[in-house]
């Protein structure tokens, strides 16, 4: 459990402030967590500061209070005016959430990233910080991959209990925000507490020196990691000759309709997600071009769903896995 902590005892400065800014903050628009309970649902929420109506821009005396706790910052992931992000966190609060945070991070591990686990009311943020803004979409292709080939939930994808990413959207347009996740090292007003992360002394000197000491990971390094994976943007061309490869059995582009490429693979709705009413956007299925008897649901449908919805299952005793 978290420990409590009066505020007062930890103190910050002008350069911790600065180093936390380069950090985390994305645009100057921020929320702050209340200080007094809502009268019926008894939650701290946060919202938009504004000074006779006027937005207020944060400031590095705001980062410092809120390093010592005396007021607690909410910041956005996506800064409007590039779509890039600084961060990407991955916040999960359900039973076993601690256990897919930590099965993703050592899975992040493997790909050369060093994400910090943070603590949270009821499981933990996960964050990936990159050494300088990438684009918003790029960073969510990634996560959802990495997620997918987990087979962790993501909310939203038929499922109450999931994974949430900040950010939640690939772009925000001008005048919206998007959603905001709690300043890390902030004191949640509610709980008096304040949230370490997992992997220092619980400090303030020892968690930003953590947080310094963390690998940043690059735009190029961020490209190649989803050059095998389905991206954003459309390249429209007819389907190949899929069954020239000499295969036979079940293709399962003779099932579904891939109008467009995306990278090295073709991309359409997955079934299993569709039976379900999601993959609205009709982008989870990826099809390997070079080898499209390959399929993969980023949303982590396997093949025994896809293959049912499809009203195609798996025959149980051959040694067809396609
Ligand atoms: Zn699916």
């Amino acid at each position: 459990m978290p420990d409590l902590l009066k505020p007062s005892q930890e103190l910050a400065s002008p350069e911790l402030a600065t180093e936390y800014a380069r950090w985390f903050v994305n645009r100057r628009a921020y929320t702050r967590q209340s200080e007094t309970a809502h009268l019926s649902s008894g939650r701290h929420y946060y919202y938009r500061p504004k000074n006779s109506g006027a937005e207020v821009h944060l400031t590095l005396r705001d980062i410092e209070r809120h390093l010592e706790g005396h007021i607690t910052l909410g910041l956005y992931a996506i800064n409007p005016r590039t779509q890039r992000v600084k961060w990407m966190a991955i916040d999960a609060d359900y039973r076993r959430a601690l256990e897919d945070l930590l099965r993703l991070q050592y899975e992040l591990g493997q790909s050369g990233i060093q994400a910090a686990l943070e603590q949270s009311r009821r499981g933990g943020h996960l964050w990936i910080f990159f050494e300088s803004p990438v684009p918003a979409n790029q960073a969510r292709i990634f996560v959802r991959h990495i997620a997918g080939k987990l087979s962790v939930e993501l909310k939203g994808s038929g499922k109450t209990d999931g994974l949430e990413l900040f950010p939640r959207q690939d772009r925000v347009e001008a005048g919206q925000f998007g959603s905001a996740i709690r300043g890390p090292l902030g004191v949640h007003r509610a709980a008096g507490k304040r949230y370490w992360f997992y992997g220092a002394a619980y400090n303030l000197p020892a968690q930003m020196e953590y947080l310094r000491s963390l690998r940043r990971v690059t735009e190029r390094q961020l490209a190649e990691l989803i050059a095998d994976i389905p991206a954003v943007g459309e390249v429209a061309l007819p389907p190949a000759s899929y069954k020239a490869a000499g295969q036979s059995g079940f293709q399962i582009l003779d099932y579904v309709e891939a109008r467009r490429t995306v990278g090295r693979n073709w991309v359409t709705q997955c079934p299993a997600c569709a039976a379900a009413g999601h993959d609205r956007s009709q982008d989870n299925l990826a099809i390997s071009v070079a080898e499209p008897w390959k399929y993969l649901c980023w949303a982590g449908c396997t093949k025994e769903q896809i293959r049912a919805a499809l009203g195609v299952p798996l025959p149980l005793y051959s040694g067809d896995q396609r």
